[in-house]
This record gives structure tokens, C-alpha cells and sequence, in this order.
């Protein structure tokens, strides 16, 4: 199923509550939230939301680049598996969750931005500590696209450090389920920061790499891609690159990643919406191969790029005229 955007003009545009956005605390943007668009500013959930108070919630994250929404498709799935599994249910299908999230961007006129879908259990008129009463909650907002890696930190390769933390066991939080528990990964980052890195990559219950804040991990050994198959929320970008990997003719395999296969690389990228495919070139302060960012990373990032205007895998969003 393909969004279809509807030609600019064409259709009729809900008007956006309080205008004037407060851009000292909040980016620009556009959010959906109790059944209207305001401004990010304007939209809030109740403390008493257990989205909030349980991290009960799951959410996905889409992007659009040059006007173009990126494998809104894969992103619904994921979204709708995720709801599905929590048992959670929102009044809108597929079809009017794409249209929230179109005009969410259309709304707030931007071209490269990053989109949320969240739902949470919510709350029930009596606090009940029974999940199955409260009501839950779906909102969604458009903010300016954002990257796990800046410009500088994209042409160089990032700095990572390996932390010692456990991410949350698949058998505790099925990861499957794109989830708000990210101590572990707070954790990390922290570790990571301490030893002098700019991020991190935690591990899985066996001591093997498992992912980063946000973020997969691939290693490139002679010609051939690794990353982490288990433990691990099954990225998006981290999907695209497999594809890209077939187009390209790489052969590649999601298996165990131990912390010598990191050490040891090639070349080593991360995987993210937020920012694409970002090269990593320090690991716990050592270069991963020659210090460069690498060849294949490079063919990859080309391509993952080069697809954001392919029909198959993009769509275009509709927005309102100037
Ligand atoms: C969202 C996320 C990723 C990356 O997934 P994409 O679909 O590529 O954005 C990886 N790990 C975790 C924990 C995530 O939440």
C-alpha cells in the first residue's frame, strides 16, 4: 500500500491552534494530539499517563528528505505490529495514521524533518492500577530532521565506546516493539562520554555488541557485512542496508557480533532515521582499520541517499501553498 499524497491545494488543510510556536524551548513543528494540530509547544500528555509514568507506550519514527516521505510503509508496519503486541488500540487505520503524519509535515512546511507516531497506554478516570481500563493515546508530530551524527562527525566517522551495560533482555521487552526503555542506553552514553567518546554501544546477555542509543551497528571485514541479530530493535535503516547490500552485490549475515569483530574491522558504520548510515571511525579510542571513513561505508551511504527520491521506497508530501 502506497501513500498517495494529494496535489497541493487540492485538498483542504486543518487550521494549526496557537500559531506563534515558543522556539526558545521548543524546535519548530507541528504535532497531533487529542484529535487536533498545534504547535509542538501546545502538545502535552497527562502525568498521569502510564506512557509517562510505566514507559507503557511504543512509537515509531519516519522521516522525509527533500519533500519526500522514506519507507513510510515499513515504518507503518512496525508501528501497528508494535500496537498489536501491546495489545494497545488508537481510533485510526493505517490509511488516516499516514494522512496525521503527512499533514503533521505539510502543516509545518518543513522539507527534511522527523516524524514521531506514538501511542501510550494512558490513564483511566479512576487511576486503576488494571491496564486493560485505561484509555489509550495516539499523537504524532513533525520537528526538523535530526542526526545521531553532525557534519563534522559524518565527513570524519564518529567516536564510539563500548559499555559493559546489558540491554534490556528480548525476553524482559520484546525490542521488536520500538520502546522508550533506553536507561541501559543512558547508561551507556554516560560510560561512553567518561571514556572520552561522543557515543556508545552496549551489549547483549551473551557480551556481545548489541546497539547504540537509537541507533544499529554493522561491520565490514573483507568485502562482507555484519550486524548484531539479536537483542536488538530491527532498524529500518538497518533493512534498507541489507537491500542496498543486494543491489550492490555485498554479501551480508545479522549473527553474533563479538567485541573483537569491532575491534578487529575493516570499517564500521551506524544505522539510524536520525541520520541515515553514519561512519564510525574510533573504537574505545583505537581507528578502526586504516582511521578513514571506509569504501564501502561511503557506497552505501551513496546509495541509502540516492533512494530517498526512488518511487519504490519514497513518497512525496503534499504541502500547503505559500
Ligand atoms: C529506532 C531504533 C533503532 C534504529 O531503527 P531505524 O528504524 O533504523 O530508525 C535502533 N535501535 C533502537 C533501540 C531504536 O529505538
Amino acid at each position: 500500500m502506497q501513500h498517495n499524497a494529494v496535489a497541493a491545494g487540492a485538498r483542504s488543510w486543518p487550521r494549526v491552534e496557537k500559531v506563534v510556536p515558543d522556539t526558545r524551548t521548543y524546535p519548530r513543528g507541528v504535532a497531533y494530539v487529542d484529535g487536533a494540530f498545534t504547535t509542538i509547544s501546545e502538545a502535552k500528555i497527562s502525568v498521569l499517563d502510564w506512557g509517562f509514568l510505566h514507559s507503557d507506550a511504543t512509537y515509531d519514527t519516519a522521516h522525509v528528505w527533500n519533500g519526500r516521505f522514506f519507507r513510510l510503509d515499513l515504518h507503518l508496519d512496525r508501528f501497528f505490529g508494535g500496537l498489536e503486541k501491546l495489545r494497545m488500540s488508537i481510533p485510526y487505520s493505517r490509511e488516516q495514521v499516514a494522512e496525521i503524519m503527512h499533514t503533521c509535515v505539510g502543516l509545518s512546511g518543513l522539507r527534511a524533518a522527523y516524524v514521531e507516531v506514538i501511542c501510550t497506554r494512558g490513564s483511566s478516570p479512576t487511576f486503576s492500577r488494571d491496564p486493560r481500563q485505561s484509555v489509550n493515546r495516539f499523537m504524532a508530530f513533525a520537528v526538523p530532521f535530526g542526526s545521531v551524527a553532525n557534519q563534522e562527525q559524518l565527513r570524519r566517522g564518529l567516536h564510539v565506546a563500548v559499555s559493559d551495560i546489558v540491554r534490556i533482555p528480548p525476553k524482559s521487552v520484546d525490542p521488536s516493539i520500538k520502546n522508550y526503555h533506553w536507561l541501559d542506553l543512558v547508561r551507556g552514553l554516560y560510560d561512553a562520554y567518561e571514556q572520552g567518546a561522543e557515543t556508545a554501544l552496549i551489549r547483549d546477555t551473551d557480551g556481545n555488541i548489541a546497539e547504540g542509543p537509537g541507533f544499529n551497528v554493522f561491520v565490514v571485514k573483507g568485502g562482507r557485512l555484519t550486524t548484531p541479530a539479536f537483542g536488538v530493535l530491527p532498524g529500518i535503516t538497518r533493512q534498507s542496508v541489507f537491500e542496498i547490500c543486494g543491489l550492490l552485490g555485498y554479501e551480508y549475515a545479522a549473527e553474533p557480533v563479538p567485541l573483537d569483530n569491532l575491534l578487529g574491522a575493516d570499517e564500521v558504520f551506524i544505522t539510524s532515521t536520525a541520520g541515515g548510515v553514519m561512519p564510525v571511525t574510533i573504537v574505545n579510542g583505537q581507528p578502526v582499520g586504516n582511521g578513514n571513513v571506509g569504501v564501502v561505508t561511503q557506497e552505501i551511504m551513496k546509495v541509502y541517499w540516492e533512494r530517498h527520491e526512488h518511487p519504490d521506497w519514497s513518497v512525496a508530501v503534499a504541502y500547503p501553498e505559500a
